[in-house]
């Protein structure tokens, strides 16, 4: 577990939590140049994965390939400065042969294998080449788009929409009663694996009333004192998740049986598998799990921390 600042449990202040995907290592410098610098890092994407030179220290950075045809080089897409340098990802297509020593992977098989940094820009890469090759065309009026300089974004020449990636808010709570938590076991998750209550926030809702919905549609009770711990990007395809704590206010849980099986209460000391580190649901539990004993909890085990 990470250190907490002075206060973590304060209402009001957030809790730390490095996000694995949030990208710290590119700052956006705008205008974006006219054409690809020569001296761009590349990231070429290919089926939603990226390349690797493969080594002592792999990386998904590359300088630009000798054969690397113009239309490649027209259809880059800027990412931001690292340092001084400017970052680009590129829709490579499959029958392009690669040189000795790169290769392909899925962005989440790369974790541990190369810096969290890393990680974060190869995420970003295929999120923005999905978001360039889904939006090459107008959704009102059908004509090309064009990508705009100025910011993310791009625009249609011909209605004058402007398209930008799509980020879809989700969230994820966990309820407290007492020295307990509510976990929830999915209908498709695997043996013994329960989570935290979850789900999408929806048109026309506040992220608090779709904290309270989820709630109440996956296990039937109610909340109150709704708080807001710490987010994370979570770019597979575009999901944004914005974790909160809540105490459990009324109801008997009862699963809703469509997207939760079970449900549990549980104390700290008898938590199932959780999920990995890192996570937002993990760093939940661990700053739920870490915060002092109450009272009434060392009292009844008659021992003290
Ligand atoms: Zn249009």
């Amino acid at each position: 577990m990470e250190s907490k600042g002075p206060g973590s449990w304060e209402l009001g202040v957030f809790m730390e939590h490095r996000a694995r995907f949030a990208v710290g290592c590119l700052h956006k410098q705008y205008p974006e140049p006219d054409r690809l610098p020569e001296d761009a890092c590349l990231v070429f994407v290919r089926d939603g994965g990226v390349c690797v030179r493969s080594g002592s220290t792999p990386t998904i950075f590359q300088e630009t390939l000798p054969d690397l045809p113009e239309g490649l080089k027209k259809d880059a897409r800027y990412l931001g400065h690292r340092g001084l340098v400017p970052c680009y990802a590129v829709e490579v297509p499959g029958d392009l042969p690669l040189p000795e020593g790169l290769a392909y992977s899925g962005v989440r098989e790369l974790a541990g294998l190369i810096p969290d940094e890393e990680l974060a820009v190869a995420a970003l890469a295929a999120q923005i080449i999905d978001y360039d090759r889904t939006t090459r065309f107008c959704g009102r009026c059908g004509a090309a788009t064009e990508p705009v300089k100025t910011e993310r974004a791009r625009v249609c020449p011909s209605c004058h929409r402007i398209v930008y990636p799509r980020l879809s808010p989700a969230i994820i709570v966990l309820v407290r009663m007492n020295d307990t938590i509510l976990m929830v076991r999915g209908i498709r998750a695997p043996p013994g694996r329960y989570s935290l209550v979850a789900g999408f926030v929806e048109p026309g809702e506040s992220v608090e009333d779709a904290v309270r919905r989820e709630v109440r549609e996956e296990t039937g009770i109610t909340i109150k004192n709704i708080r807001y711990r710490a987010s994370e990007p979570w770019p597979f395809p575009d999901s944004l998740m914005l974790g909160f704590v809540a105490d459990y206010d009324g109801g008997e849980v009862a699963p809703d049986g469509v997207e939760v099986e079970s449900t549990v209460w549980v104390d700290r000391d008898h938590l199932p598998t959780l999920p990995p580190r890192l996570s937002l649901t993990r760093a939940l539990i661990d700053d739920w799990a870490t915060e002092p004993r109450s009272a009434d909890e060392i009292k009844g085990r008659g021992e003290g921390r």
